[in-house]
């Protein structure tokens, strides 16, 4: 709803703009006084959504945009402390976030509930346009060289852990071939380390000053706003900082649309970019070029379509080429760049070294093949409509659809609002349906072929990689030298300063200013439940409207059939299967059926199909499709299909011709097999991954398929099932219809379908298909058991501690495991929930303790209900053993009563606990797979969560107590949890000597794979030997990736 004129704003609205493909409303205000801009897109469900974004432009690779991002944290005019915002924002069900990209930094307020958003937003408004910018949160926050003489700082320790990576490099070189100097996009916008030494704080005030000003601000909202109320606090914002401020009319040059655009390329160039890495068999290729002026609407949505017909899928014409028949590179990825001209890039992964500038030549070579040769029309109105269906299906999906657009609009639309309104209709692909086969070829010719492009060959190099470790130990050997020990003192004194004035406690009295929101201010989604077939006989049916249309369609199905019902103009399908049984020899055979399952050819009406042409049809009948664990429970498979309701019967139709007439194709089966090879070697150099792996490997028993699926379980088998498929193809193959075999029967599906229920004609009866001439009536076979399929070491943790020394890593990581209360009635259950969020807070006692003093980038509790598991992990961490021993002291503190619990502290936690209730099921379809996960698999009550939310609120801080000393506490003895660690090498003694009491067991990575009894295999195979040599070597600095979330709850 528009604000009303009663109210007297200072802001105007610019317009309204009701979408005509989905029920959606986005309103566009201005402020008079500064011009701030507003964006609000309403939409229904528990979250509220804010996006602050700013155009930022900047000509030098200082990092004043990212350093300032961080700054902003550390405090504002009226509230001057660090943390602050972070503590206000738990209490309130938020969270607070920001990123800095070449064009833009832009800030994040992610709440649960107007209520709590209206009380944080003008605090953190307040943070981005008035910050304090002090001189001693700038030294220990963007560089500093501390009382050893190393260079350390939030930021420069962030920019060290990228600045060297293949990607950043790549990224870096093509930014330099694309723009010159003094043209904004050339730069590193994050710092280049050695102008982060340099940077002063003044530097990031004056850019402070250019570039915050409110008019080159947008805030960009989703959610239930309420916005009279919205632009009242936004007035009374601005009533505070108009003094701060330039005035409406003062001069500013608006970054990007009023600078110099940049010249088209004059010529093409290659170029080749090393970059740190001890193996040297892979390097990457990057191929770029000028797209379409950002405002011409309709070019850039055909530049979009063209893309997906390139490059969108496995039978796109790039990758069905380069990927699958050629073999090339493991993947190619294409992805466009929000510019004045927008900048189309291309990116070729895992290609041989010695064959960088060949295969870059094939891909400019193709791209001339294909638009030499007629277009297929067919399969670009197919893209179209394809891409219209997946438009409108993100309008149920969410904010973040949205907050792209309007923030590129805010960088580079017009002011007046007419570019923005082109979100009201899907006229240009309306257009483009109309466009002829020559009109196609004019528009790709024009940018991807007669254009001229720039491409960077990226090429490891082992030399590097030792050069800039010695290269940096030289520098940093000298700068001490330099120092001498009475500087290195004085800077150790001048950090203590710096931090001390950082530090200072925020009184209670201003957090009192902040009451909770009531947690009624988040409004749940509620979806209709209703069964049919055998799920009738699991749960209760429901009694409700639905139900009834669904009996009436149901003649017994034998399937196990969940519904859910929601508005929504899309039917969301699962088939959930268990894997139990599956025979163990064949278990890591899953990850194959899985990459193969929709890239194989079938028997369709009695006829062979070819793989390329399934494709062709199931994405001509889906929004999206693919097959991934059950979220409810990972042992169990869940293929998902998106589809329009007139598409239900014919996908149930593909359903059944998947799973009971795909034809294993040696040919196929063995791209699929290299494709899941190619990754292992990256997947090997993640201390992070590994971490969690190898405690999967000791954790569970073989008969687990989380386990069969871990890289450790598939590197050595899958590469010998691979020698087999070339030796004996019918005896792999075998194998595999095997394992089909045993997954596909009826009584092992668990089916779900979300949808407006009263769309579809044959809810339950087109299900039929499925199982026709198929023998039914067996008793639905039970749930997967996690919690039976944990090995001797899982089940009575305190058995098991291994060290694994990796090359590839230059940091360590750890994973505990301990016993948590088990089940979800758990009557300690909701206590474990507070005391967990209590301790992993941001800006909480195991963030302060550990990852404020540099121990670690990261720690966290985690909880398995099923079975009854605790795990606590420590993420890339110079020493986890200094990490583990600060963690402890303070789980041990609190749980004995030594550190008194703060009462703000506990009431955020308790929200933040609210706050993830609310992000597990933000919309309709979300909720709706939700309340299938809770019934159908977890066998809890659908409201669940909302009977636990009450628990939560009533939880005692002596219960609080009792739940660390119970369960936390535990996790740090030896004799009840497990340890596992990875590390750099160097660091395995320290590492060993430091958790003697633990008694770890030093052992290599590959001691923990598993080849499941699969015979080796005489014969060549592609790549040479038939083990893996151990972790390459690696200095690099692998970006953080979080474990897979498996064992989260
Ligand atoms: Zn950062």
């Amino acid at each position: 709803m528009p604000a009303t004129s009663a109210h007297k704003s200072h802001f105007r609205t610019i317009q309204t703009i009701h979408l005509d493909y989905a029920p959606i409303t986005v309103t566009q205000y201005e402020s008079t006084r500064t011009g701030m801009r507003v964006v609000v897109t309403d939409q229904a469900g528990p979250k509220v959504n804010g996006y602050f974004a700013l155009a930022t432009e900047i000509h030098d690779d200082s990092g004043a945009p990212h350093t300032l991002e961080h700054l902003v944290f550390m405090g504002s005019k009226s509230y001057r402390y660090k943390g602050l915002l972070d503590k206000l924002a738990t209490r309130a069900y938020s969270t607070t976030n920001a990123w800095t990209a070449t064009e833009q930094t832009a800030y994040t307020l992610d709440t649960a509930g107007w209520e709590g958003f209206a009380q944080i937003l003008p605090v953190y408004l307040e943070h981005v346009i008035v910050p304090t910018l002090t001189d001693a949160a700038c030294y220990t926050e963007v560089h500093h060289i501390d009382g050893t003489g190393q260079d350390a700082g939030v930021v420069y320790s962030e920019m060290q852990g990228v600045q060297n990576t293949q990607e950043d490099l790549m990224q870096l070189a093509a930014k330099r071939l694309m723009y010159p100097a003094g043209n904004g996009f050339r730069y590193e916008t994050g710092g280049m380390m050695e102008q982060l030494r340099v940077l002063t704080a003044d530097r990031i005030r004056q850019f402070h000053k250019e570039m915050y000003q409110p008019k080159n601000l947008c805030l960009v909202l989703t959610g239930e706003v309420n916005h009279p109320q919205l632009l009242h606090i936004l007035d009374q914002f601005e009533d505070t900082i108009l003094e701060d401020v330039p005035s409406f009319d003062a001069p500013f040059h608006r970054p990007w649309t009023e600078s110099k655009r940049a010249p088209a390329l004059a010529k093409t160039v290659v170029e080749t970019v090393k970059f740190p890495e001890e193996d040297e068999s892979m390097g990457e290729v990057l191929v770029a070029f000028f797209g379409p002026e950002y405002n011409d609407h309709k070019e850039c949505a055909a530049l979009g379509i063209l893309l997906i017909y390139l490059c969108g899928s496995s039978i796109s014409v790039l990758e069905n080429t380069l990927v699958e028949r050629e073999q090339l590179c493991s993947m190619i990825y294409y992805n466009t760049e929000p510019r004045p001209n927008l900048a189309i890039e291309f990116q070729m992964s895992a290609v041989e070294t010695g064959k960088l500038k060949q295969v870059e030549h094939r891909l400019i070579e193709l791209l001339g093949e294909v638009a030499a040769n007629d277009l297929d029309m067919a399969y670009m109105h197919d893209c179209i409509r394809r891409w219209r269906r997946q438009i409108k299906m993100k309008c149920e999906g969410g904010s973040y659809f949205f907050a792209n657009p309007v923030i590129e609009d805010h960088l580079f639309g017009s002011r007046d609002g007419r570019d923005l309104k082109q979100l009201a209709t899907l006229d240009e692909l309306d257009a483009l349906e109309k466009w002829s086969e020559s009109d196609w070829r004019g528009f790709f010719k024009k940018y991807l072929v007669d254009a001229h492009h720039i491409s960077v060959l990226g090429e490891p190099s082992k030399e590097l990689s030792e050069r800039i470790t010695a290269d940096e130990k030289e520098r940093v050997q000298k700068q001490k030298e330099r120092l001498g020990e009475e500087g290195l003192e004085k800077l150790g004194e001048k950090l203590k300063k710096a931090q001390a004035e950082n530090d200072k406690p925020i009184p209670d009295s201003v957090l009192e200013e902040f009451p909770v929101p009531s947690a009624k201010s988040v409004h749940f989604i509620s979806t209709t439940t209703a069964r049919a077939g055998l799920a009738r006989k699991a749960g209760k049916p429901g009694d409700n409207e639905i139900q009834r249309l669904i009996d009436e369609d149901d003649h017994d199905s034998p399937l196990y059939i969940h519904y859910e019902h929601i508005p929504s103009n899309f039917v969301r399908i699962k088939l959930d299967m268990c894997t139990a049984a599956i025979p163990l020899r064949l278990k890591p055979l899953i990850s194959l059926y899985m990459m193969n399952l929709f890239t194989t050819p079938v028997y369709k009406d009695g006829k062979r199909m070819e793989f390329e042409e399934v494709v062709l049809e199931l994405e001509r009948e889906t929004v999206a499709y693919g097959v991934d664990s059950e979220s409810a429970n990972y042992e169990m498979l869940s293929i998902a299909l998106e589809v329009e309701p007139e598409s239900y019967e014919r996908i149930i139709g593909w359903l059944r011709i998947l799973l009971f007439d795909a034809i294993h194709d040696a040919e196929r089966l063995y791209s699929s097999l290299t494709k899941l090879l190619a990754d292992i070697p990256d997947e090997k150099r993640s201390g992070d991954s590994m971490v969690y792996q190898v405690t999967s490997m000791i954790q569970y028993k073989p008969e687990s398929s989380v386990r069969a699926r871990s890289t450790l379980a598939k590197a050595v088998y899958l590469r010998r099932i691979r020698k087999l498929l070339k030796a004996d193809p019918k005896a792999a193959i075998a194998q595999l219809d095997e394992l089909c075999r045993a997954l596909s029967r009826p009584e092992n599906f668990r089916i779900f379908v979300s949808a407006d229920i009263q769309k579809l004609s044959k809810p339950v009866s087109a299900w039929k298909m499925l199982i026709s001439g198929l023998e039914t009536g067996k008793p639905l076979e039970p749930l997967d058991n996690r919690k039976a399929l944990l090995s001797q070491v899982g089940r009575s943790p305190g058995h098991a501690a291994y060290i694994i020394p990796m090359a590839a890593i230059d940091s360590s990581y750890a994973f505990l495991t301990g016993n948590g209360p088990e089940g979800y009635d758990h009557a300690d259950l909701p206590a474990y929930m507070v005391a967990r969020a209590y301790m992993d807070a941001v800006e909480g006692p195991l963030w302060v303790a550990v990852r404020g003093t540099g121990l670690a980038y990261g720690t966290g509790f985690s909880m398995a209900v099923e079975t009854g598991k605790l795990l606590f992990r420590i993420s890339r961490s110079p020493d986890t053993f200094k990490a583990f021993t600060a963690a402890k002291e303070q789980v041990e503190g609190y749980a004995s009563g030594k550190y008194e619990m703060d009462k703000f502290a506990l009431e955020g936690a308790v929200s933040e606990i609210v706050l993830g209730m609310a992000d597990e099921q933000p919309t309709f379809a979300s909720a709706a797979e939700h309340s299938f996960g809770n019934q159908a698999i977890r066998g809890i009550s659908k409201e669940w969560n909302h009977q636990m939310l009450g628990k939560v609120q009533a939880v005692t801080p002596q219960q609080v107590q009792e739940a660390m000393r119970k369960y936390m506490v535990p996790i740090f003895r030896p004799e009840s949890s497990n340890l596992v660690v990875t590390c750099a090498q160097i660091m395995k003694d320290t590492l060993e000597a430091g958790f003697k009491e633990y008694k770890p067991e030093v052992r290599t990575l590959e001691s923990f794979e598993d080849d499941y009894g699969a015979p080796e295999v005489e014969g060549d195979d592609d790549d040479g030997e038939e083990e893996e040599d151990g972790d390459d070597d690696d200095d690099e600095d692998e970006p953080m990736d979080t474990p897979e979330s498996e064992e989260e709850d």
